[in-house]
């Protein structure tokens, strides 16, 4: 009887590995060729000051539809290409794609946009992200200051001493740097601190509780007062309501992101909208 469950289930497990696998291999063959293609696109999020509102900058995220699966998360691909030997291209390409894309929007909008770039842990140990990095700002006739490159938390701390050197050449070379997804990984406070980057990004899930818990609008409050003291600009992620805002407003927030302000978009709904105001 006993053997019968275990069997049951071994199939049960058996079929869903199976799936998830196939998923996996068929996403990956899909992924090399939409690279082939260049058919990865990028959305553009605005950034915006707070309190006033205004845009001061994008945040560039990637999209991928397959014809045949649909829309995939960056989620979903993101890890996928950095376990293939994708990721580079698709690093190389974003970055070359969206300085090009913001010079020539800034240009054609007055505006002076920031232009923010995630990169992944594997491009961070790239020894040729700088020259990368240079090579693109270059083309692109884009000011380094004018781009930020945002890693995220658990990527900084995979080797906290490599990433640090690699952060104070990025940033001697005049781009800024952001740690994203705050508050998500296992850190210390203490050794985020003490990474040589410019802009603390808040992640989403201690934004979504503000002005409804104390303890939520307790730990932003902390960690805004914090990132201030040793000189951080320090960004909102996942804004969706006019109490977030708000909360964030008052305790010091520089700058925020989220569905309230707007969703990612084309480059023509963001700096369209944004030139007219
Ligand atoms: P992230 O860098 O933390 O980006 C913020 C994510 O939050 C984006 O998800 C954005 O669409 C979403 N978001 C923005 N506002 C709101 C809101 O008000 N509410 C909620 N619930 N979500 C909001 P997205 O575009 O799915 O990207 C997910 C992650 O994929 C990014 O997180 C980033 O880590 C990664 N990613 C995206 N593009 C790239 C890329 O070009 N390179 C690398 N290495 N990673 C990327
Ligand atoms: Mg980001
Ligand atoms: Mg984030
Ligand atoms: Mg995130």
């Amino acid at each position: 009887q006993a053997k019968t469950t275990g069997r049951g289930r071994y199939e049960f497990f058996d079929v869903t590995l199976r799936e998830r696998m196939q998923r996996r291999l068929r996403l990956e063959q899909e992924l090399r060729e939409a690279v082939r293609l260049n058919v990865l696109w990028v959305a553009y999020q605005p950034v915006v000051a707070l309190p006033g509102g205004e845009t001061v900058g994008v945040e560039a995220l990637l999209r991928w539809e397959q014809p045949h699966l649909g829309v995939v998360s960056p989620v979903e691909f993101i890890p996928l290409a950095e376990e293939s030997d994708l990721i580079s291209a698709i690093g190389i390409q974003t970055l070359r794609t969206t300085t090009v894309e913001m010079a020539w929007q800034r240009q054609l909008h007055g505006v002076d946009f920031d232009l923010a770039v995630n990169l992944s842990a594997r491009q961070l140990d790239d020894p040729d992200l700088l020259v990368t990095v240079q090579h693109a700002l270059h083309s692109a006739k884009l000011p380094p200051s004018a781009l930020c490159l945002e890693i995220t938390e658990s990527a900084l701390m995979r080797d906290p001493l490599l990433a640090a050197k690699k952060l104070d050449s990025l940033r001697s070379a005049g781009v800024r740097v952001a740690i994203d997804d705050f508050g998500t990984g296992y850190a210390s406070l203490s050794q985020l601190l003490r990474l040589p980057v410019d802009i603390l990004k808040i992640d989403q899930s201690f934004v979504a509780d503000l002005g409804e818990s104390p303890d939520a609008t307790g730990i932003v409050s902390g960690i805004i007062a914090m990132a201030h003291a040793v000189g951080l600009t320090v960004v909102a992620e996942g804004v969706e309501n006019e109490r977030q805002r708000d909360v964030l407003s008052r305790l010091g927030c520089d700058q925020a992101q989220g569905h309230f302000f707007g969703r990612p978009g084309s480059p023509a709904d963001i700096f369209y909208q944004s030139g007219q105001k």
